[in-house]
């Protein structure tokens, strides 16, 4: 064990205090008084210090043993008491103390309270081994008490003659308490199953046993009338107290342990002291009573010889027991572990048994990518809410989210990226509804929202959080993505009762939205499933209509500003459904977007588009030139190279009339864009930059690409007569279309007043109403012919 700074300065303390009373007695021999105080204040000090050092040793204690500690405390302390009212009639009152007095029940207590603090350290839990011990300390108690009564105590009783009952009660009380906590202490630290802190034992068994000795003395003397405070016997109690009380400062952690596994084969020597040891005390006391009779008949040895038999059979069965208890415990030990063992591995396979039956289920319930709930879990969750809510009569929303032009992001760029940026939205979505509702990811870009909220208006507030949250740049692999989305909403119970039609209303009003504009949110209204009828007849109507020749092109005109000339024209396809007449292509384009449809229908523009520009060129319509639009996604197609360069072979077009509109859309993989731009300039073709304005592009990134045209957004050019704003950002498009060396046309002028700003402030060209509406290709033809367009 360390020894800490405290346990040096306590094992000194214990030594000065023992050397310094020696000194005192001897020194002050002769000076009666000095002689008194010294010893009574030597004896009261070392209780004292003991008591503290044990209450130090309790403070500090957090196991099991820690009221052990505070018991001995209290023990010394009777102890201190006791000497205390000891001084009170040497000191005060100057008498000696009288025997019995209110001081021996005091002292009787202490190592009555120190047998209860041992007893703390006794396991509660064999009780029949507690017995056993208490059984043994009786039989040697019992000797020990009738011998010493006999040779020590009632001779002093006899000399002493009339003395009350009392005065044998505390005779009697100091030897059988003492004996009683000194056989106790080896009863206990020879439990087989306890381990001892051995200095710790020492020192508490060595003090005990001082006081056993000076206790023997005492009273001898006490019976002579020999006794006084300054008999050296003192020094004894007080080096018994001083060890029980350092006793503390050698056992660092708990002064018993519990010894799980036995050693057979060491042999216990204080195991068998307890063994042998009322035997013994049994057979002493009998020799003692032989002798003392003086007597020896028949009957004697008879007796004699029956209770060696008797004990040595007693010690037979014991030692036996003790074996076969010993085996038995092994055994046990060796089940426990293998119990252990077992269990262990039964707990082990249960963890992975449950693990996949959680991976199983969470895979069952989940979506993968996001971690949000999958359709079918929502489902299951939505019809419990709705059941919850029809029992509570309150109203709950449904929200159908889908991720506009989603299918531009992933095609563009690669599909990782795209599945980074679900993610994101997931996680945004997530903090949005926050614990407000239950999300799901329904597949692809669609996910749905349950919002256990009735509230119109606070269901708009979320709505729009959503909107706004997921309208800020996405910044993925360094890419700086800008996605908007449509949001369909339905209320239960206004709008259904059920699961699926909440989620098909839903789905529909987000139809809706999306087919006037995206970006946006409605609220179902029963005209719209008009128009998600509408939308589903296009979807399967379209391709037929690319096999059945359903499609058309109108032309629009361009005028360049300065010349007043038609320069040129845009073809914009036209759908001429059997059923429900010309389709715009705002109303199919996506739709031709999302099932790939368009690759195959703008390759068919390019090629019908440069066809009809050439024939109207060789029939004399000279220098026009042709615009086609080129969706994000065809642009993404390899062949797109191939397609151009085809149709202009085949058409035999010269390439600088034919000019390829494209939107900022591309620019979300501008390295990309780039690549494919310059290859399409190497065939010698134009490239527009249609609607510049309405989406993200910045002027950084126009600069570094191969444009040759900006085209003004309509929608700045619809309020440029009466928005100051508007006039600035026309202005300073036109100005860095410039400056780049781009030719600016400017989209859908439809009055004068719009048309003098453009040429007031140096647009090149414009394209709008005002020159003329999209048309087919025979009016288009006859209007240019007549020269009735705008002059
Ligand atoms: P865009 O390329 O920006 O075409 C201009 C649109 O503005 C045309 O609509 C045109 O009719 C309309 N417009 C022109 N001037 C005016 C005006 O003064 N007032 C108003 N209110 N509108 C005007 P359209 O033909 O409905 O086409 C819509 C969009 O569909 C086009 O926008 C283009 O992005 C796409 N699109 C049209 N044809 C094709 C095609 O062959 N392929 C692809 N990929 N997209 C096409
Ligand atoms: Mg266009
Ligand atoms: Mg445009």
């Amino acid at each position: 064990m360390k020894k800490t700074m405290s346990h040096k300065i306590a094992v000194s303390i214990l030594c000065l205090h023992i050397i310094a009373f020696l000194a005192w007695l001897e020194l002050f021999k002769k000076h009666d008084w000095l002689l008194i105080l010294g010893s009574d204040l030597f004896q009261t000090s070392a209780p004292l210090i003991s008591a503290l050092w044990l209450f130090n040793r309790y403070r500090k204690e957090n196991g099991r043993n820690r009221n052990f500690w505070l018991l001995l405390c209290f023990s010394m302390l009777s102890y201190t008491i006791a000497m205390l009212i000891w001084m009170f009639y040497e000191i005060y009152l100057r008498v000696t103390p009288p025997f019995p007095g209110i001081q021996d029940l005091f002292w009787i207590l202490t190592p009555i309270i120190g047998l209860l603090a041992f007893n703390e350290l006794i396991l509660k839990t064999n009780t029949s081994k507690v017995f056993q011990h208490i059984y043994d300390a009786l039989i040697v108690i019992s000797v020990t008490t009738s011998i010493s009564w006999e040779f020590i105590i009632k001779p002093i009783l006899e000399q002493s003659a009339d003395h009350g009952i009392l005065y044998k009660i505390v005779y009697a009380g100091y030897p059988i308490s003492e004996l009683a906590l000194f056989f106790g202490l080896i009863s206990i630290f020879n439990s087989r199953n306890i381990k001892l802190a051995s200095k710790f034992f020492f020192l508490i068994i060595v003090g005990q046993f001082c006081f056993i000795v000076a206790d023997t003395v005492y009273l001898f003397l006490v019976s002579q009338n020999m006794y006084s405070s300054s008999n050296p016997i003192a020094v004894l109690w007080n080096l018994g107290l001083l060890l029980i009380g350092i006793s503390s400062y050698y056992s660092n952690e708990n002064i018993v342990e519990i010894q799980m596994n036995i050693n057979k084969h060491k042999t216990n020597y204080l195991r068998e002291v307890r063994l042998w040891l009322p035997y013994l005390s049994v057979f002493i006391l009998f020799l003692i009573t032989i002798y003392d009779e003086k007597k020896i008949n028949s009957l004697v040895v008879g007796s004699s010889i029956s209770i060696f038999l008797i004990i040595f059979r007693q010690i037979f069965t014991r030692v036996h027991n003790e074996v076969l208890v010993g085996k038995l415990k092994e055994l046990n030990i060796e089940l426990d572990e293998q119990v252990q063992l077992r269990t262990k591995e039964l707990v082990e396979k249960n963890e992975q048994l449950e693990e996949s039956i959680s991976n199983v289920e969470y895979l069952a319930y989940h979506d993968l990518l996001s971690g949000l709930s999958n359709r079918r879990y929502f489902e299951k969750q939505l019809s419990g809410a709705l059941n919850e809510a029809k029992a509570k009569n309150e109203e709950m929303a449904i929200l159908f989210l889908d991720l506009d032009r989603f299918k531009v992001i992933n095609d563009t760029l690669n599909h990782s990226i795209g599945d980074i940026l679900l993610q994101h939205v997931a996680k945004r979505l997530k903090a949005c509804i926050d614990d407000k509702g239950i999300i799901c990811r329904q597949g692809g870009d669609e996910f749905i929202i349950l919002l256990p909220e009735g509230d119109r208006t606070k269901v708009i507030l979320m709505v729009e959080k959503i909107v706004e949250s997921l309208n800020n740049i996405f910044l993925i692999e360094g890419h700086e993505l800008f996605i908007t989305t449509s949001i369909g909403i339905s209320f239960f119970p206004d709008h259904g009762e059920e699961v699926g039609v909440l989620i098909r209303r839903a789905d529909v009003a987000m139809y809706s939205v999306k087919n006037e504009g995206k970006n946006n949110y409605k609220i179902f209204t029963p005209d719209m499933k008009d128009s998600f009828n509408r939308r589903l007849t296009i979807e399967n109507g379209l391709r037929k209509a690319t096999e059945q020749d359903e499609f058309l092109i109108y032309y629009q005109p361009k005028l360049e500003l300065k010349t007043n000339k038609i320069v040129g024209m845009e073809a914009l396809i036209r759908w001429n459904h059997p059923e429900m007449g010309m389709v715009p292509p705002d109303d199919f384009i996506s739709i031709a977007e999302e099932t790939g449809l368009i690759n195959k229908i703008g390759a068919w523009v390019l090629q019908m588009a440069c066809w009809q520009t050439k024939l109207w060129q060789e029939e004399g319509l000279k220098d026009l030139s042709v615009s086609v639009n080129v969706s994000a996604i065809q642009f993404m197609q390899k062949d797109l190279y191939q397609q151009v360069n085809e149709a202009l072979t085949v058409t035999e077009l010269d390439p600088k009339y034919l000019e390829l509109e494209v939107t900022e859309s591309i620019m979300q993989n501008v390295q990309h864009a780039s690549f494919v731009l310059e290859r399409l300039k190497q065939l010698g073709v134009k490239i527009s930059l249609d609607d510049f304005g309405s989406g993200y592009s910045s002027l950084t990134q126009i600069r570094h690409l191969p444009f040759d045209t900006l085209k003004i957004d309509k929608t700045f050019i619809d309020d440029i007569v009466t928005s100051l704003k508007d006039q600035a950002i026309v202005k300073t498009i036109i100005e860095l279309g410039k400056n780049l060396g781009l030719t600016v046309v400017a989209e859908g002028v439809e009055d004068v007043e719009q048309l003098e700003y453009l040429r007031e402030n140096g647009c090149d060209r414009i394209q709008g109403y005002i020159i003329g509406r999209p048309l087919p290709k025979q009016e288009f033809e006859s209007k240019i012919r007549q020269n009735i367009i705008y002059k």
